[in-house]
């Protein structure tokens, strides 16, 4: 484990012992907690959905196909992927990927939160549904609403679409790719 994550994992710890968390039944289909990557002072902060094969077999997120797309995006946005702190609103993988239920989202939101306060980020990149409406609180149309930048309790935070669309919809990319060369300017001012 990277110091960054082992740092991270410490400060989890405080809630629950991460590594080995039950708080809900995706403790049951994962290989491995996935907490994040990222150093602990990153000004942007991308949350994602929930860990997929690979990620739960590196204990990474987005180190699979959506993270092959994810690293694309973020080199035309001019942004250096080590410079971001990457996570997801739930840190293990559910079975056969499905999208995580409400309850394991809560279950685990406590993590996420302590994530966001020990980060304390400039901008919050939301990638995808699932992540935009668990932090919003509300229903939230990635197709309608992608690249709006919203502020709450002083945190900026951009909606995009999940990097896993482009895989199903290729002409998604010029729009996705728009969206990332914005996320710089949200450290502006
Ligand atoms: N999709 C996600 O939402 N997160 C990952 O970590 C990988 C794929
Ligand atoms: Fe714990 Fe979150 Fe994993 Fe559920 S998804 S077992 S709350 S770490």
């Amino acid at each position: 484990m990277d110091p960054d994550t082992e740092r991270m994992v410490q400060i989890l710890n405080r809630i629950d012992d991460v590594l080995h968390c039950q708080r809900c039944d995706l403790k049951l289909s994962r290989t491995h907690v996935v907490v994040g990557t990222g150093p602990l002072d990153a000004k942007i902060m991308l949350i994602g959905e929930a860990p997929g094969r690979d990620e739960d077999m590196k204990s990474e997120p987005f180190v699979g196909s959506a993270g092959r797309i994810l690293n694309e995006l973020l080199e035309k946005g001019g942004i250096h992927r080590k410079d971001v702190y990457i996570t997801n609103v739930v840190k293990c993988r559910p079975p056969e990927n499905r999208t995580p239920r409400d309850y394991e989202i809560e279950a685990c939101h406590p993590y996420l939160q302590k994530q966001m306060e020990a980060i304390s980020p400039k901008a919050i990149v939301l990638l995808g549904k699932t992540a935009a409406e668990a932090l919003l609180g509300r229903t939230v149309e990635p197709g309608k609403e992608h690249g709006t930048i919203i502020e709450k309790d002083g945190i900026k935070y951009m909606i995009t679409y999940h990097p896993a669309a482009m895989i199903y919809k290729r002409t998604l990319k010029d729009t996705i790719a728009e969206d990332f060369k914005r996320i710089s300017a949200l450290l502006v001012g």
